[in-house]
């Protein structure tokens, strides 16, 4: 993938999971080389990937997708230090830290992602919210800005943010 993107000088590389099934010195060694190709070629990189912490080591700017649809975009020190919408949240949440407490479950989101013929109504993520109530499950929320560069595709972000709801 990396060669065929050298020798047609692409301007912007798609990498989908690369690093997916890697150990992680080879992990490490393909984002070294990624980062290199962005800083020496001048090459845009829009990374797709599970891996949040892949995501803080190397990205600066975050789309999380939920459902085909972007539920939150931000800068990433942005996104890592007040994600504003719940499946953000849920899924900075499941990541295992090396200062948490072993005696407890690891969070999990619960339920599964719906199959895209049967999207529900309203907020795609108003079945596995905690925060979902009547006008999250009739009304699907706009893609907003709610911080400068930091925008959320929520009812209730504005809660986040320390405010009152839309
Ligand atoms: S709009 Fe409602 S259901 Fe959707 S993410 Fe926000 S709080 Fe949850």
């Amino acid at each position: 993938m990396i060669a065929m993107a050298l020798a047609c000088e692409s301007k912007v590389l798609i990498a989908d999971e690369p690093t997916t099934a890697l150990d992680v010195t080879i992990q490490a060694q393909i984002m070294d080389l990624m980062i290199d190709l962005n800083q020496k070629l001048d090459m845009g990189i829009i990374l797709i990937t599970h891996d949040l912490g892949v995501v803080a080591e190397v990205c600066s700017r975050v789309v999380v997708m939920y459902l085909g649809k972007i539920v939150e975009e931000a800068a990433v020190a942005d996104l890592f230090a007040r994600p504003l919408h719940p499946y953000t949240q849920g899924l900075m949440r499941s990541i295992a830290l090396l200062d948490c407490d072993r005696t407890q479950p690891l969070h999990v989101i619960e339920g599964t992602v719906p199959s895209l013929h049967n999207v529900p109504a309203g907020c795609r993520f108003a079945p596995r919210c905690p925060m979902a109530d009547d006008r999250c499950r009739a009304q699907m929320p706009a893609l907003e800005e709610h911080a400068p560069g930091q925008k959320a595709r929520c009812w209730h972000a504005k809660t986040f943010m320390g405010g009152q709801d839309a």
